[in-house]
């Protein structure tokens, strides 16, 4: 819900997303016929891939690369192997796809639950950080001295979403034992967690002490959490993990204590569908299970210049395929009929500054769009504070020019990223 205040120059408040108190429990879309996983391309130029076209996985079976341990996907499905591919995701980052012909009989692959009777940091980086929610633990594995907190976000990124808010109501228990675990694990005794005030009594029951966070957009943005729940600022590039604060979804903490409680891997996420009327479904669906499933199951058709969009409103991406698949970190599908959409236009910037006076984190943004849209990102970088941004997106959303600016600046982050690890890489 967005109010705007009478008074012109005073922000708009835009809530958040409010789980209904009588939610039922979410539809299930099974996979029709097939799912793809995306695997991230391994760096390292001699891996090979340790699977093929035909072969049989079962459901919780590890797939990876031969020299690289740390990419790997995990099968949603039991079934076979159709088809391994190229992949260009956004800002043509490259995956291998691997799409799997889903068996009816189910087989679990019991490799994991060998080892999930004794939790550690290594089996839980070895299995799970593709798992819903999309867990990282590469904090803990690479500066474990340095993370003193862990906070869990019972509290969702971006509009129309309500997967964590889903997995605090429904998934305490399993929270709580992850908690367990995740102290086990990382040695981290300081654990929060985040929650809107609605959600305040669901979460004492996980044990951990609880926050409450404000239920205007962007509040629970990581580094505006870092500001208002431990008065802390994170400076320009760096990030909370540098001052020693790991944030993690609710949802993937619930799927860690599901993970170790069972002996088996979960692979279904929580997300929510937005139709053309704006009507929501929270539903839940296989990891890698293609878009046009659940379309499908809503009875959604897409027509030409329908606009896809994976993410929420504010932060999400536009897609171009409904094969694209469900992924660990999808809270949202929203789809947009053409005859309403919001166009960007190739119109200038006027200089009317609403998108310097909505920005959270006081970016010059009028002024660092110029040098965005001439490329000059490293420019953009050291004249107009572009590392204080924290991809909110609310400069796109209020710009009366509609010029993309926040997809400007995801842009420039991605390439100065990769120059950056070019030249770490030469040196
Ligand atoms: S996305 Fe735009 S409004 Fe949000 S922090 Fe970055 S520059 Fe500021
Ligand atoms: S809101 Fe758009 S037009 Fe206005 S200053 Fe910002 S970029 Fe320029």
């Amino acid at each position: 819900m967005i109010k705007q205040s009478f008074i012109g120059l005073a922000k708009p408040r835009i809530e958040y997303e409010v789980l209904d108190a009588g939610q039922p429990e979410p539809q299930l879309i099974q996979p029709s016929e097939k799912i793809t996983l995306f695997l991230k391309k391994s760096p390292v130029r001699n891996d090979s891939i340790l699977f093929n076209v035909g072969d049989k996985v079962k459901t919780g079976q590890k797939l990876a690369y031969s020299a690289n341990p740390d990419a790997y996907v995990i099968a949603t499905v039991t079934g076979t192997i159709s088809s391994i591919s190229a992949f260009a995701g956004d800002y043509g980052k490259s995956y291998t796809a691997i799409s799997v012909d889903v068996d009816d009989n189910e087989e679990l692959d019991d490799q994991f639950a060998e080892l999930a009777a004794d939790p550690t940091l290594d089996v839980a980086k070895n299995f799970l950080s593709g798992m819903p929610g999309n867990p990282s633990f590469q904090a803990f594995s690479e500066a474990a001295e340095s993370i003193h907190t862990i906070i869990i976000c019972g509290v969702d990124r971006d509009l129309l979403i309500a997967t964590n808010q889903y997995a605090v109501k429904t998934h305490i228990k399993a929270i709580k034992s992850g908690i367990g675990i995740l102290k086990q694990i990382t040695g981290v005794d300081n654990i929060l967690i985040a929650v809107p005030q609605h959600l305040m009594q669901d979460a004492t029951a996980s044990g951990a002490e609880v926050v409450t966070v404000d239920s205007a957009y962007p509040a629970t943005l990581p580094q505006l959490m870092m500001q208002s729940l431990l008065g802390q600022v994170v400076p320009a590039g760096q990030n909370c993990e540098d001052l020693g604060v790991c944030f993690l979804n609710a949802e993937a903490v619930a799927s860690l204590g599901q993970a170790f409680d069972k002996g088996r891997i979960p692979v279904t996420k929580t997300l929510t569908i937005v139709n053309k009327n704006g009507d929501k479904s929270l539903i839940s669906a296989k990891i890698g299970t293609p878009i046009s499933d659940i379309l499908n199951t809503y009875g959604i058709t897409l027509h030409e210049k329908d606009r896809l969009i994976v993410g929420g409103p504010m932060t999400g991406s536009a897609i171009y395929s409904e094969d694209y698949p469900v992924q660990a970190d999808t809270d949202a599908i929203i789809v947009q009929d053409s005859e309403n959409l919001d166009l960007v236009s190739d119109y200038p910037c006027i200089n009317c500054g609403d998108c310097v006076r909505i920005c959270p984190a006081n970016v010059p943004i009028n002024m660092l769009v110029r040098l965005l849209e001439a490329g000059q990102y490293e420019e953009a970088a050291d004249q107009y504070d572009l590392y204080s941004c924290i991809d909110c997106g609310l400069c796109s959303y209020v710009c009366v020019s509609k010029m993309p600016v926040f997809h400007y600046i995801k842009l420039a982050k991605y390439e100065l990223g990769r120059m950056h690890a070019a030249e770490a890489m030469n040196a």
